[in-house]
């Protein structure tokens, strides 16, 4: 039995929704880390539950035209005008691009004075 991690503590937060405390353990920060999650969570588990059954119960769906590949497809949410919208499988592709984009290691270039 060895401790990896001894740097390692429970750290008290508070919830951004009901502004409780809670605690976002050792074993959740080293999940947090391996995932490079860059932020603390902002909710107590409860809200989190709370946040994620709202979103199943209210299921107001819209219908929309996904701005990437034209289909007529169905959101959780109301989109807000001029936004565009993609269905299921183009924000899925988006976002994998997206985290690809983001591991690939970025050149710092010196700060731009001029204006
Ligand atoms: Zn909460
Ligand atoms: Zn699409």
């Amino acid at each position: 039995m060895q401790m990896i991690e001894p740097s390692l503590d429970d750290k008290v937060l508070l919830c951004a929704d009901c502004g409780g405390e809670f605690v976002f353990t050792a074993g959740e920060q080293e999940f947090f880390r391996i995932k490079q999650f860059k932020n603390d969570p902002k909710r107590c588990p409860e809200c989190k539950v709370k946040r994620a059954t709202r979103g199943f119960k209210v299921h107001a769906e819209t219908r929309v035209t996904c701005s990437t590949c034209g289909r007529v497809t169905t959101v959780p949410f109301k989109p807000t005008q001029g936004r565009p919208v993609q269905c299921r499988s183009c924000f899925e592709l988006s976002r994998a691009a997206a985290v690809q984009a983001a591991e690939q290691p970025q050149e710092v270039s010196g700060s731009l004075m001029a204006s």
